[in-house]
């Protein structure tokens, strides 16, 4: 087993609970990219046994801290075994849930989402590759579902040096494929979509969203698949207009508004977010629910401000546009922004928009998101439903 040094005094936030150490934490060693390695302190004790990446900013990553437990594929069975068998017991709807989720469930690197009769897998921890079989058989024996996809892409891999790689890993994908939310059908696309095709982790505030909507007209800004506006057109609402920059997202929206029988309902608007509640600010344009739900402004702290401004200026906007009465539905996923600071923002730009603002409900990620304390970006979710005065 090799093992990977702390430079003095770097021992505190691992005792803390942070699931990793950065590469300038730790000495110079000779152990190899992605392999098992135990993390000592600079007497030489052990601290936690995990992955090893001098190419990533997180060089090592926590797996155990029991030095009697070996990081092996028994243990990768089992915690995957336990995390399903969680969400069993916890998400709402274990045909729709996230099935596994890095740290928060044990092993950094791994995400799979359950998507009805597919599980999509994720994988961005070089020390975890090895284990890609295993982990799609373990998932197969578990879940049975129809097929296995693979989303072998984005930052996280980069980061790590793993090559992309996407594709089928068992099974074949249903066509079309759907998930069910409250009753309603969305079509999705583990493939192409965003992400593994579907934000399961906005599931409980779209169903939050079909309790709370009042009627009138709805701007789902970001709509992506436009599983809220879908939500409030359920509720009863008059008329639905689904904002996205991509027009493959506008268009997914529109057909899902379609397949649930809301076709008549439901327009599309393919525009930048910030441009475009600007212009229906100066045409006058007002709405009794807007929902935001952007993608991460902030990566990093040092992206906090920008970010901030971001937020501000599209909250601000949503704001002003509302009438009285009206429901705002606003969501940060960026990990560096915390709740509070979410809701200074909101207090910020309502004092700017000169609209008296109260919160009905702040919310999260669901019961199958859990939040690791010590590895706050599994808590990165915010979501907050306020009413216009
Ligand atoms: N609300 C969606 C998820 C939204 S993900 C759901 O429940 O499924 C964020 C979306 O924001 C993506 O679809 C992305 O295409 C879109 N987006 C990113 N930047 C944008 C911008 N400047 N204006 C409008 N949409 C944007």
């Amino acid at each position: 087993m090799s093992t990977v040094c702390l430079r003095p005094g770097k021992e505190r936030a691992i005792a803390a609970g942070r699931r990793w150490a950065y590469r300038t934490e730790l000495l110079p060693t000779d152990a190899a990219p992605g392999s098992v390695a135990d993390l000592v302190d600079s007497r030489g004790a052990f601290i936690a046994r995990g992955f090893y990446n001098p190419r990533s900013e997180l060089a090592f990553r926590v797996v155990t801290e029991d030095p009697d437990e070996p990081v092996d594929a028994d243990l990768v069975r089992r915690r995957i075994a336990a995390a399903w068998a969680y969400r069993r017991r916890a998400a709402d709807d274990p045909r729709y849930c996230r099935a596994f989720f890095s740290e928060a469930d044990g092993l950094p690197g791994l995400v799979a989402d359950r998507l009805g009769e597919v599980v999509a897998l994720q994988i961005s921890a070089l020390g975890l590759q090895r284990w890609q079989p295993l982990i799609v058989e373990t998932l197969v024996d578990l879940i049975r579902p129809a097929a296995v996809y693979e989303r072998g892409e984005g930052s996280a891999r980069r980061r790590e040096g793993l090559p992309e790689a996407s594709g089928v890993r068992w099974g074949a994908l249903p066509e079309p494929l759907v998930v069910r939310e409250g009753g309603l059908t969305l079509r999705i696309d583990v493939a192409a979509g965003q992400k593994t095709g579907h934000y399961l982790d906005q599931r409980g505030n779209r169903l939050r969203l079909r309790q709370l909507a009042r009627g009138g007209e709805v701007l789902d800004a970001f709509c992506n698949t436009g599983g809220f506006g879908l939500q409030a057109l359920a509720a009863g609402c008059a008329r639905a207009t689904f904002l996205d920059i991509s027009p493959a997202g506008v268009a997914a929206a529109l057909a899902n508004a379609e397949v649930n029988g809301f076709a008549s309902r439901a327009d599309g608007c393919v525009a930048n977010a910030f441009d475009q509640l600007r212009a229906y600010e100066h045409d006058g344009r007002r709405f009794d629910c807007v929902i935001l739900d952007p993608p991460a402004f902030a990566r990093g702290r040092a992206s906090l401000d920008a970010a901030f401004r971001g937020y501000k200026e599209i909250n601000l906007r949503a704001m002003r546009l509302l009438r009285p009465g009206g429901l705002l539905v606003t969501s940060s996923c960026s990990q560096p922004v915390t709740d509070d600071m979410f809701l200074r923002m909101l207090a910020d730009a309502a004092a700017d928009a000169r609209c008296r603002m109260r919160v009905v409900e702040r919310r999260g990620a669901g019961p199958d998101h859990p939040g690791l304390l010590g590895a706050e970006q599994t808590l990165y979710l915010k979501c907050i439903f306020l009413e216009r005065l």
